[in-house]
């Protein structure tokens, strides 16, 4: 059986092309495009085009799921932004005044007992 590896092609894509600049839209008709790029096939001296280097004779017993890109549009953030999309319950809950150690709300400015200010 022949299957299309679009984790493979995604995954190269993802790593050659910059995507910061472009909008959802563009990446769509670049990514496309660049899939349908004619690219040499140095072995058979001929052009195909690129999807057709993604094509993987597999046989029947592999699992497709491996080679299908992940489109799970649910949102998970990841790196940078992890932490602000954390449930409340999983940042640190709450803190203590680090002069009279009373117990603040996590993020508070100031210690509502004593007034000092918090770092
Ligand atoms: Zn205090």
């Amino acid at each position: 059986m022949e299957i299309f590896n679009g984790r493979a092609a995604t995954e190269e894509y993802m790593s050659t092309h910059s995507l910061t600049f472009s909008t959802p839209e563009m990446t769509l008709k670049k990514f496309a495009l660049w899939l349908g790029d004619q690219v040499n096939v140095p072995e058979k001296n001929k052009t195909v085009p690129r999807l057709m280097m993604y094509i993987n004779d597999v046989d029947n017993q592999t699992n497709k799921s491996d080679f299908l890109p992940d489109t799970d549009e649910s949102f998970k953030p990841s790196g940078a932004v992890t932490d602000m999309f954390k449930e409340p319950s999983q940042v640190a809950a709450s803190t203590t005044c680090y002069n009279c150690n009373r117990l603040l709300k996590a993020g508070s400015k100031f210690c509502p007992k004593c007034g000092s200010k918090q770092r």
